[in-house]
């Protein structure tokens, strides 16, 4: 385990893993920078917290990749004042990643300790602006739409309508769509009443759940 020192591997993770493999968001790269992907990872994998991969997080789940974490943000195209929407909190990382880049951010968790672990984590950063929720979040959470922009990290069998509903005018949103071993990442937009869609990468995400996820 590391506490002291990890600040070097931190940098070389963001240098190498991200800014390497073309990310150009600056207030992206900065946010990585600060995020200590350590504490968001179990103390028997922390000696790998900065290492190219995911790494499990317990109840079956897994911390995502550092760079897809920042291609699905990149891709959200964040500037500063966006009410953001995540599903599938897991260790909140990528949720400590976006709430330094938007208003706020409301994360929700389908396992309720997991979810008390995201909090744990983002209160010990003293992030305030996120709201943690326990339940399924394949139905969205329709009391605080409209969002600008919704992540999805887990695969779902297709894109959850009411998700899509929950879109502001001009609104972005990003998931990854399959069935295990063959997943892509999706780009949704919707504007002028139009929604619309591009394809991504190949991606390996845990399933979503619930409602409109594999149930
Ligand atoms: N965002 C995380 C990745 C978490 S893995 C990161 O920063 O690394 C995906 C998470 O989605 C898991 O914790 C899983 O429990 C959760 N999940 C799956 N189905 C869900 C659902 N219907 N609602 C909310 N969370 C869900």
């Amino acid at each position: 385990m590391k506490i002291y020192g990890y600040e070097n591997d931190l940098l070389r993770m963001v240098d190498e893993q991200i800014i390497n493999r073309g990310i150009i968001d600056e207030r992206l790269i900065r946010a990585m920078q600060i995020v200590p992907r350590h504490l968001f990872v179990p103390e028997s994998h922390q000696h790998l917290a900065y290492s190219d991969g995911p790494l499990p997080i317990g109840f079956g789940q897994t911390i995502s990749q550092p760079y897809i974490v920042a291609l699905m943000i990149s891709e959200l195209r964040l500037t500063g004042n966006e009410h953001v929407l995540e599903i599938g909190t897991g260790c909140g990382y990528q949720t400590a990643i976006l709430s330094h880049l938007v208003e706020d951010v409301i994360t929700i968790e389908i396992v309720p300790e997991l979810a008390q672990r995201a909090v744990n984590s983002l209160d010990q950063l003293g992030l305030n602006n996120v709201s943690v929720l326990s339940r399924d979040g394949s139905t969205g959470w329709e009391f605080a739409a409209p969002y600008d922009a919704i992540l999805i990290s887990a695969a779902a069998p297709e894109v959850p309508i009411p998700l899509l509903h929950q879109l502001a005018d001009g609104g972005r949103m990003i998931l990854p769509v399959g069935i295990q071993g063959y997943q892509y990442l999706e780009l949704w937009t919707y504007a002028n009443s139009e929604y619309q869609k591009a394809t991504g990468i190949p991606v390996a995400f845990v399933p979503l759940r619930g409602k409109y996820g594999w149930k």
